[in-house]
This record gives structure tokens, C-alpha cells and sequence, in this order.
């Protein structure tokens, strides 16, 4: 069971959780040419060790332990964490969609803050 990121990593993106991650299984990275164009970050379910220490790196944790630990209105977004692969366009444009239907079924949780929104999960 892998970690999983959520949406208040959507328009933070700050590469915190990317700096301390010791198997290098969250992308985009900074210098992969995606970066720029992605909505969010995502974690690799299968390179994903479960150690821990990207959740308290996060500034709004957006990180989850298991897509079962993973808020219902969250749930779609564990599908865009396990589709993405970096330097695969097609998995890129998959991901990228479940991000933009996620944003347009919540606008409000996108109304919040980021730093803000995992509290809304709980709500
Ligand atoms: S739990 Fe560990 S291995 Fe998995 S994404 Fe977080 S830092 Fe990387
Ligand atoms: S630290 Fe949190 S906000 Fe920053 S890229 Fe990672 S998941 Fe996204």
C-alpha cells in the first residue's frame, strides 16, 4: 500500500516531500520536463517503501498513508497517483484529467486555502 498525495498539493507544489524521499518515487521532480505542467505531484505505488517521511515534510499535508486512510473526497485522486508516470505523455494527460474533474467536483474544497484543505477533508 503506497502513500498517497492529495489536493492540497494542487497550485503548492513545493518539492518538499520530493527533497526527503529516499527512493526518489515522487514526480515530477523539479528537473523533469513535466514539472511545470502538472497540476500536482504524485507517488509511485509500486516504488513507494511506506517509510513516512514525506508526510511531516509536506507544509499542507496533502499525504496520506494508504488510499485506505485517504479521505472520501479524496478517493479519486489515488487513481491519478497509481496512473502517472513521468516521461509517459499518455499517463501524464490521465492523471492530469482526474486532477481537473477532481477540481470541478469540488470547488469547495478549492475554495479553501491549501493549507486549509486538509482540515476540509475531515469535514
Ligand atoms: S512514504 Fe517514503 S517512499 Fe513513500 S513517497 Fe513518502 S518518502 Fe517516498
Ligand atoms: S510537499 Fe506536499 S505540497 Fe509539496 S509537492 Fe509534496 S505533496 Fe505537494
Amino acid at each position: 500500500m503506497a502513500f498517497i498525495i492529495t489536493d492540497p498539493c494542487i497550485s503548492t507544489k513545493d518539492h518538499a516531500c520530493v527533497d526527503v524521499c529516499p527512493v526518489d518515487c515522487i514526480h515530477p521532480r523539479k528537473d523533469e520536463p513535466e514539472f511545470e505542467q502538472v497540476t500536482m505531484l504524485y507517488i509511485h505505488p509500486e516504488e513507494c517503501i511506506d517509510c513516512g517521511a514525506c508526510v511531516p515534510a509536506c507544509p499542507v499535508a496533502a499525504i496520506y498513508d494508504s488510499p485506505d486512510s485517504t479521505p472520501a473526497s479524496q478517493k479519486a485522486l489515488i487513481e491519478a497517483n497509481s496512473i502517472y508516470r513521468a516521461g509517459d505523455a499518455d499517463a501524464v494527460a490521465k492523471a492530469e484529467a482526474i486532477v481537473q474533474a477532481h477540481i470541478s467536483a469540488h470547488p469547495d474544497l478549492m475554495s479553501v486555502p491549501p493549507a486549509e484543505r486538509a482540515t476540509a477533508h475531515q469535514g
